[in-house]
């Protein structure tokens, strides 16, 4: 017998998520993000559950790009980070890649290798994010570059928000940084790519012609103030576990290393096999919500690697074999992380390896 634990993905969860993303933006074509393993729930799972629907998938590695070609993806597939080295343009071109240039000198490689065929580009803008992407005194080059450069198909303008998830009242919002681009793209009138999850949700007059969801599809909200429940998005991943012993403890003892919880009462400790080696948070202290035997409770003490303790004083029909759901289906994973002082986008990314993922 295997550990018990397990995560299941749900397709039609996915499926449900990228047709709520689109309504969103009805006259958009949307970009379906599956960067890192399809944020933890399998690259190809994320694909097979979108692939009769999605207008392209966005992602990192070339290797995830060629991974997608070779199950039979035909959408087109943006590379959001864009190239590394010249060598990597030739898998481009072979598998009809779309590409992010966000420095120079990857248009003028691109110009100079000589491709068999035109890549189409999104050229991405620093419009006050200060990650990647063009500054406006560098549009000048750009300009030029894209002028003479015989390697790039349709260009589209990218460019992406720092706050589109931030406070509504406090904080700074998209505006600033549309003024920025507004200002930067000038008469373009060519295609054009702004909002992540935040953006679609919140600011669908970003919507142009891609967007670009990710959290969303994955069923969490991009929000700290806003359940994905609420905002209508079911979960695609949902991490399951058992009870694998008992401890009743007596008012006083401690549980777990450190002795980080200390009973108040007499109290039965459920020990569940999932721990951080499992991609459990460790920093997700006594408290953390928890669904035992369908009933929600909460966390007791420190996270160990493979094993957490739960609190089962109040449910005694809970015993060793008693399910257990860490996060998704009836306990949002946004919960979680908020309790572990992260978001669900690390929580699922971080999703071990020896975690069997099973597709529903
Ligand atoms: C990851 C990513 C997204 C998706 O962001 P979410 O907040 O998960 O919706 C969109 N655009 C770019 C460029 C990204 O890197």
């Amino acid at each position: 017998m295997p550990r018990p634990i397990r995560a299941r993905v749900d397709r039609e969860a996915l499926l449900h998520n990228y047709l709520l993303a689109k309504s969103h933006v009805p006259g958009s074509r949307a970009w379906a993000v599956v960067k890192a393993n399809a944020y933890g729930h399998g690259l190809l799972n994320a694909a097979d559950a979108l692939a009769e629907t999605a207008d392209g998938f966005a992602l990192l590695d070339l290797d995830e790009a060629v991974a997608l070609r070779e199950a039979g993806i035909r959408q087109p597939i943006l590379l959001l980070e864009g190239f590394f080295a010249a060598e990597d343009l030739e898998l481009v071109a072979e598998h009809r890649l779309s590409l992010v240039v966000h420095r120079l000198d990857q248009l003028q490689l691109l110009r100079q290798v000589g491709l068999p065929l035109r890549v189409p580009v999104y050229v991405k803008f620093n419009t006050g994010m200060n990650r990647l992407g063009f500054r406006p005194e560098q549009l000048g080059a750009l300009r030029d570059e894209l002028a003479r450069n015989q390697a790039v198909s349709e260009v589209t303008l990218m460019s992406h928000f720092a706050e589109a998830d931030g406070d509504r009242l406090a904080g700074r919002g998209i505006d600033w940084q549309l003024a920025q681009f507004r200002a930067m793209v000038g008469e373009w009138r060519g295609p054009v790519s702004l909002a992540n999850s935040a953006a679609i949700l919140r600011y669908p007059q970003t919507g142009r012609d891609w967007v670009r969801p990710g959290i969303m599809l994955y069923g969490s909200s991009p929000f700290a103030d806003e359940s994905a429940e609420s905002l209508g998005l079911r979960p695609a991943m949902t991490l399951t576990s058992e009870v694998i012993a008992v401890q009743q403890i007596a008012a006083g003892e401690r549980v777990g290393y450190g002795g980080l919880f200390a009973a108040e009462r007499e109290t039965r400790v459920g020990v569940v096999a999932c721990g951080y080696a499992d991609g459990y948070p460790r920093h997700a202290p006594t408290g953390t919500p928890i669904l035992v035997g369908g009933w929600r409770t909460r966390t007791l003490g420190r996270v160990s690697m493979d094993m957490l303790m739960v609190d089962l004083t109040d449910l005694r029909e809970a015993g060793v074999g008693t399910p257990v759901t860490l996060w998704g289906e009836g306990l949002s994973a946004d919960e979680v992380a908020a309790a572990a002082g992260t978001i669900s986008y690390e929580l699922f990314c971080a999703l071990a390896k020896r975690v069997p993922v099973t597709v529903a």
